[in-house]
């Protein structure tokens, strides 16, 4: 089943100057970018995008960070891209992501994780409702597509 995902390249993602390798490691993997920009977090944005975050004690710590530098949004396209982007990303926990994995390789903190990825598909429309606009996603042709998938 194909799928889209949000992700958002974090403020840690920048400041690190890791757009390139992070986005280098979906395109390798052979996921397909439909969308892609620069945006600046808002504090209503965030009360939205992380609502399951609200009674936590680092709520507006975590807010804070997403709005400490401007973020990259992406919309990534694949097969079961949902949870294939998270496997990617690794565990919340920088520290205990295993090497190999977005997080694991690059992060030394729970907050300062440098990506975020939906959870399920059914989050992953939401978002990606939130952060772009239809007219921002771009369906084409994925001339590697064959190669990539085959039949399972
Ligand atoms: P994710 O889906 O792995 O990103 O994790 P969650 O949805 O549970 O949390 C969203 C984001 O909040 C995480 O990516 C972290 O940046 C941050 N976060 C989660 N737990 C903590 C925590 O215990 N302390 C702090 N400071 N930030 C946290
Ligand atoms: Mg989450």
């Amino acid at each position: 089943m194909i799928e889209r995902t949000l992700v958002i390249l974090k403020p840690s993602a920048l400041q690190r100057g890791l757009v390139g390798e992070v986005t280098h490691r979906f395109e390798r993997k052979g996921l397909r970018l439909a969308g892609m920009k620069m945006m600046q977090l808002t504090d209503h944005l965030l009360d939205e995008h992380y609502a399951h975050l609200i009674n936590k004690p680092f709520f507006q710590r975590v807010k804070d960070s997403m709005m400490a530098a401007p973020v990259i949004a992406c919309c990534i396209e694949g097969v079961d891209a949902v949870q294939t982007v998270r496997t990617l990303a690794g565990p919340t926990n920088g520290r205990l992501a295993a090497p190999g994995t977005i997080r694991g390789d690059y992060s030394m903190s729970v907050q300062e994780n440098i990506i975020h990825t939906s959870d399920s598909p059914e989050n992953a429309a939401v978002e990606l409702t939130r952060f772009f606009k239809p007219e921002e996603m771009f369906a084409y042709k994925q001339v590697a597509f064959d190669y990539l998938y085959a039949t399972d």
